[in-house]
């Protein structure tokens, strides 16, 4: 399937969706050219879900940043916390950069399905992402008790509660998991701006590329959705919002 076929499809859910391997070189000519950074300056911090098919489609270009430091755990929630934001932040380069990328997960098929995909060796497609499928299904069936968690499934307990406190948004809307998606953004990227600032860096800039991941089948690849792009400088504390260039 040529590239704008597959964009056509991801597109009728995510309109700004470029692929992740675009996403990726479009990250390192921004830094190359508008902050005068190599990849190597650059620590990559993700905070994306564990399912390994974020491994499997992770853009092999990734590679030349720093990194990545794994923040994410079930969903992308920053699960690492504060501890795993200090511990990045002190392995930043001087004169570099911490670019933090986060973001829940989401699968398209490549007939167009949301909430799935086909995985390598499978015969039936699963789901994608499982952990935000299952919290869906928990509240839609009044399974989710306020407040809830607990040691043994903490992360996926986590999920639920933040799909708990938006229950009626959720349930009233067309698509509930493309919904559950987005709410599920809003906390992590709540999580990650209470973490960021709680945090003492001592490199040049903090770049916050916000997005929802879409995942789709194993011959199709991933894709991203851009939601925020800010660089903080940190001598001067100021913040500017540069996603007018790539969204
Ligand atoms: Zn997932």
């Amino acid at each position: 399937m040529l590239k704008k076929e597959k964009l056509a499809i991801i597109r009728r859910w995510y309109p700004n969706a470029i692929t992740t391997i675009d996403n990726i070189n479009r990250l390192i000519d921004f830094a190359e050219e508008k902050l005068e950074l190599e990849p190597t300056a650059i620590m990559l911090a993700d905070s994306i879900c564990s399912d390994d098919v974020n491994s499997i489609q992770y853009p092999a270009r990734a590679q030349e940043f720093l990194g990545p430091f794994k923040m994410g755990g079930l969903d992308g929630f920053p699960f690492t916390g504060l501890t795993g934001m200090v511990a990045m932040a002190s392995h930043i380069p001087d004169n570099g950069a911490a670019l933090i990328t986060y973001g829940p997960h989401i699968g398209i098929t490549k007939t167009g399905d949301i909430g799935e995909i086909h995985r390598m060796g499978q015969s039936a497609n699963t789901g994608c992402c499982g952990a935000s499928r299952s919290a869906l299904e928990r509240l839609m069936n009044n399974q989710i008790e306020p407040g809830h968690t607990s040691e043994i499934d903490y992360q996926m307990n986590t999920i639920e509660q933040i799909l708990y406190a938006s229950k009626e948004r959720i349930l009233a809307a067309n698509t509930p998991l493309h919904e559950a998606t987005e709410v599920i953004y809003e906390a992590i990227d709540h999580r990650i701006n209470e973490l960021v600032a709680k945090t003492d860096f001592h490199c040049r800039y903090v770049i916050l590329v916000g997005n929802i991941l879409i995942n789709s089948d194993s011959d199709m690849g991933s894709f991203t959705s851009i939601k925020r792009f800010d660089i903080i400088n940190v001598e001067s504390h100021k913040t500017e919002n540069h996603l007018h260039d790539f969204d």
